[in-house]
């Protein structure tokens, strides 16, 4: 069956929006890397809805803060598929709300080693399965970023925005780069999306105190990023690459 499906990994697939990627990702017909950090049981539920549906995925453990981690990823891709067709790097964390002169290094060092290095290397991972350059088929990368990026989280959290941002620039040169390679590459600017994150930021009602501040007068699902998402990653996005797609309500 696998060789029928194309492959896609969907890093931090365990919850939240990578969840949604990962479920509506196997019910297009791809066989889902289903990557997440310490969540077992989440990461369980979301293959076993998949296989329950008649589709195909499997977990893949492993922190992408870590090169050990991205390499397990990546052998499980090797050893259970043989092949790789898309990539999402979703898997990003927020943390406490600070000001800049309240951040420690060490908050640094996790904020761009998860969301940003583990972003690249990952990607890096892909282009070396996908790429024609690399004897590959092509393929898709979606990366996500955040409406911080442009709105910048002052007060909040400074260095998630800068991240994302690098997030932003990293989108638009790695779609010129392997443009001639058979990978696109673009992102998804998530708005405020009801998933856990703002809880692990500190910020548990969130989604309730910015509501009104939405045009849309409401926060996203993390099934309208994930359908943004998708059709990125499908045929019908052909000729877009290095495009980045605000999925935020109008904010
Ligand atoms: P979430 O509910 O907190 O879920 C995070 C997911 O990432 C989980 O599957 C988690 O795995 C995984 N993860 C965290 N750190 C990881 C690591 N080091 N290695 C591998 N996996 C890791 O977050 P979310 O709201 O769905 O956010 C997903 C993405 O959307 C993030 O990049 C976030 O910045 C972006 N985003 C979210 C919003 C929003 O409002 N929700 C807005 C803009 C952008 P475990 O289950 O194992 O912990």
């Amino acid at each position: 069956m696998s060789d029928m499906r194309p492959v896609l990994v969907v890093t931090g697939g365990s919850r939240g929006i990578g969840a949604a990627i990962s479920l509506s990702a196997a019910h297009l017909g791809w066989a889902v890397v289903v990557n997440y950090a310490s969540n077992r049981s989440e990461a369980d539920k979301v293959v076993g809805s998949i296989r329950d549906a008649g589709g195909e995925a499997c977990l893949a453990q492993g922190d992408v803060g870590t090169t050990d981690g991205i390499a397990s990823i990546f052998s499980v891709v090797d050893k259970q598929f043989g092949r790789l067709d898309g990539l999402v790097n979703n898997a990003g964390v927020v943390d406490m709300p600070q000001r800049i002169d309240e951040m420690s290094p060490e908050r640094l060092d996790r904020m761009f080693r998860i969301n940003v290095t583990g972003s690249v290397l990952c990607a890096a991972e892909a282009v070396r399965r996908m790429s024609t350059r690399h004897g590959g088929k092509g393929g898709a990368i979606v990366n996500i970023s955040s409406m911080a990026a442009v709105l910048g989280s002052a007060g909040q959290y400074v260095d998630y925005a800068a991240s994302k941002g690098a997030i932003d620039s990293f989108t638009i040169g790695l779609a010129r780069e392997l443009a001639t390679e058979s990978v696109r590459v673009n992102a998804v600017r998530p708005g405020i999306v009801d998933t856990q994150i703002h809880a692990s930021g500190g910020l548990p009602d969130r989604v309730r105190d910015m509501s009104s501040a939405i045009p849309l007068q409401r926060a996203g699902t993390a099934q309208e990023i994930a359908d943004a998402v998708l059709y990125l990653l499908s045929p019908s996005a052909s000729y877009i690459t290095g495009a980045i797609l605000n999925v935020s309500g109008g904010r």
